[in-house]
């Protein structure tokens, strides 16, 4: 049989890949856990938002959601947030307002050190992600959206695991979908993470130090000056942040400072 209206055996199972699912159990938290962010991810991803249960969530409400596959762009890229992906989950942010968010991800063994050594502050300005256990990694989401749409004491994470050969790690996975779930907010999740990766919550505290205030009070100065100036550019903006950067000793890279500015104009297109 022909399928028509051109679709292809691929678009099939692309459109198979997209899975979403909303539960509301009444007042609470909102929270949004995405997977298929880029890439072939979805393939992946798919599995942990189809086998989450859904018996660990109390209070509050929770969506979730698949993408197919599409193109693979770093969300550390302004223009990731151009693709259909990336607007669809700027739109999602926008309107469910999360306090509790959890990018899905997947990696290739073999940019396991990539994603974990420490000098990624340097290269790509940010903290490196942090294993728990059976090569499950987690860390902070894009600082470009990250201030944009989250309060500090929010919990905006990454949570990645091999893309394939997933079995032992996704138990990891989901165990850490379920704390989330679970919870009402981000000290409660960190508690619980620390009870069973000691080590692993207490980096990403020490991570968390070291990049929100100085990031934040950065994003905060510079968006209020673009508010007050219609006609701001790109340049007076990387001036302004380059200033105030040497004025507060907030200690940010020039990678950061350029994060800072696209973080702004995210938030001015939002
Ligand atoms: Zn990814």
């Amino acid at each position: 049989m022909r399928i028509s209206g051109g679709m292809g055996r691929r678009d099939l199972e692309n459109m198979e890949k997209r899975f979403s699912r909303t539960l509301n159990r009444g007042l609470g938290p909102s929270r949004l856990f995405v997977g298929g962010v880029h890439g072939k991810e979805s393939q992946t991803t798919i599995h942990a938002l189809k086998k989450f249960s859904e018996k660990y969530i109390k209070s509050g409400k929770l969506f979730l959601q698949n993408f197919p596959v599409s193109t693979y762009i770093s969300t550390l890229e302004r223009r990731y947030y151009d693709t259909n992906t990336g607007r669809e989950i700027l739109d999602l942010l926008k309107k469910i307002q999360p306090s509790i968010y959890l990018e899905l991800h997947c990696y290739h063994p073999q940019n396991h050190f990539q994603l974990t050594h420490e000098d990624r502050k340097k290269e790509i300005g940010v903290p490196a992600l942090v294993e728990l256990d059976k090569g499950v990694l987690m860390g902070s989401i894009s600082p470009i959206i990250r201030s944009v749409f989250f309060k500090k004491y929010d919990f905006p994470f990454i949570l990645e695991m091999p893309c394939e050969s997933f079995d032992d790690s996704l138990e990891v996975y989901l165990k850490v979908m379920e704390m989330a779930a679970s919870s009402e907010d981000r000290f409660s999740i960190l508690k619980k993470l620390e009870d069973d990766y000691p080590s692993a919550a207490d980096k990403l505290r020490r991570y968390f130090v070291d990049f929100s205030d100085n990031f934040l009070i950065l994003f905060e100065k510079t968006k209020g000056y673009a508010l007050k100036n219609d006609s701001v550019d790109l340049e007076d903006l990387e001036l302004f942040t380059e200033d105030l950067n040497g004025e507060l000793d907030l200690n940010l890279n020039k990678i950061q400072l350029k994060q800072v500015r696209e973080a702004v104009l995210i938030f001015l297109k939002a």
